[in-house]
């Protein structure tokens, strides 16, 4: 047996209990045989493979807090330190009631290569809590984050390990854990990322993610001699992520026809007004139904299990923005066969594995959230030098180092993919590039 398969033998058998991290280290560790090939002994020897898949610590703690009722509730609060061979562990919280160890696992283990490919000097971490967020008032999540920040506070710091929002955190929540990291530490630092703009954070993070996934994705579709300007764009989700993906797409002069949230999806054929979605999600924090509402346009369709949903319809670009395996092989299929060109992933693994492998042998462009995503932690990092110099840079400036970046990271893929002989496979491409870093940095340092 193989070096790669020995390992996948050992997480599988390990973490069997793990889905999603089985699923996100697969797909790794598949793509890098031909790097482990070329310096089996040296990696062996160094049980790389096998550290790389191990975190340094998993943190699992009681969270309990009181709701407007006066009852006491109690959550289950995580934080995985992954890897911090580049730079202190840097990942989001993800406040989901689906969260649980392995999903942090498959997070955490997805930020290392993430960040590396960033370019900037931050590790892979991830934490979170299976805390529902839904319908609560603002004074219940208030009492969660300051619980969760009371235990949390002794694993973190500006240099150590710097969480940020993901699905379920926001400005808000990291309003209220910022504050409650400074009461108990008495130390005002850049602890957190994704803070608000009076309290040390960046210009421009709010957009990033959605932002950098479109940069990457009108590089990507012109070096393949054609312009994303005229595209018509499917796009799943309409939280933080999916909303300025739509907003950026629009400004490059593409169509996007769909957006969707855990209840249903929006087709909407002259186009998504993403200011309306704003007023709906940001503002309101109310469900699609109210789009539709507002937006004669706009059909409203609740989901049901099987159907496409967002990827049955005849588009040039997906971008998946929701989550996790959110787009299976018969959602590829149903892509491929209405004419999808090019798939770029806004969340983290929407896409499952024989999906991806569907896209790839049917000549899609495929781009996964690791390199397609980064922009959003890349801007963390910016947050976190800002916060270090003590100054503040104008949105311009950060916008454009973000687009450097993601230009940047495409091309970065694209030739690490060439170099190992898989020209256009920009999955093996993130994958060899992220690695090939973090790895150089473990053997410098040791054991
Ligand atoms: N949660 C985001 C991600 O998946 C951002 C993390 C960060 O900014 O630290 O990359």
């Amino acid at each position: 047996m193989g070096y790669v398969d020995e390992v996948l033998d050992l997480v599988s058998k390990r973490d069997a209990s793990q889905p999603e991290f089985i699923q996100a280290v697969t797909e790794v560790l598949n793509s890098l045989r031909p790097v482990v090939e070329k310096n089996e002994e040296l990696y062996r020897k160094n049980a790389i493979l096998e550290r790389i898949t191990e975190p340094d610590r998993q943190i699992m703690f009681r969270v309990p807090w009181v709701d407007d009722n006066g009852q006491v509730q109690v959550n289950r609060g995580f934080r995985v330190q992954f890897n911090n061979a580049i730079g202190p562990y840097k990942g989001g919280l993800r406040l989901h009631p689906s969260v649980n160890l392995g999903i942090i696992k498959f997070l955490g283990f997805e930020q290392i290569f993430k960040n590396s490919l960033t370019t900037l000097p931050i590790g892979g971490g991830k934490g979170g809590s299976d805390f529902n967020p839904k319908g609560k008032s603002d004074r219940e999540i208030m009492a969660f984050c300051q619980s969760f920040m009371t235990e949390l506070a002794k694993y973190i710091g500006a240099d150590i390990d710097v969480p940020a929002g993901d699905i379920g955190t926001g400005a808000r929540e990291i309003g209220f854990m910022f504050g409650q990291y400074k009461r108990i530490k008495n130390l005002y630092e850049g602890v957190l990322t994704g803070k608000g703009l009076t309290y040390g954070g960046s210009l421009a993070r709010t957009q990033a993610t959605g932002y950098g996934l479109l940069y990457l994705t009108e590089e990507l579709i012109k070096c393949h001699s054609d312009n994303i300007a005229g595209k018509t764009v499917a796009v799943s989700g309409s939280g933080n992520v999916a909303i300025y993906a739509i907003e950026k797409a629009q400004q490059l002069g593409a169509k996007v026809v769909t957006c969707s949230d855990s209840t249903g999806w929006i087709y909407d054929e002259s186009g998504i007004d993403v200011e309306l979605l704003k007023e709906v999600k940001e503002v309101k924090r109310a469900r699609l139904t109210e789009y539709a509402a507002a937006k004669p346009s706009a059909q409203y369709f609740e989901k049901k299990n099987g159907e496409h949903g967002v990827w049955q319809y005849k588009v040039d670009v997906a971008l998946p923005c929701a989550t996790q395996n959110e787009l299976d092989l018969e959602d590829a299929k149903a892509l491929v066969a209405n004419g999808v060109k090019y798939v770029c992933e806004g969340a983290n693994m929407p896409t499952t594995i024989d999906a991806t492998e569907y896209f790839q042998a049917n000549g899609v462009c495929f781009v996964g959230g690791k390199a397609a995503n980064a922009g959003g932690v890349a801007t963390s990092a910016l947050e976190m030098s800002q916060n270090s110099e003590r100054l503040s840079w104008t949105f311009e400036e950060v916008d454009s180092k973000l687009k450097k970046i993601m230009v940047g990271i495409y091309h970065n893929i694209d030739e690490a993919a060439k170099e190992y002989g898989m020209e256009g496979n920009y999955v093996a491409g993130a994958n060899i590039a992220g690695f090939k870093k973090v790895v150089e940095a473990m053997l410098a340092q040791g054991v």
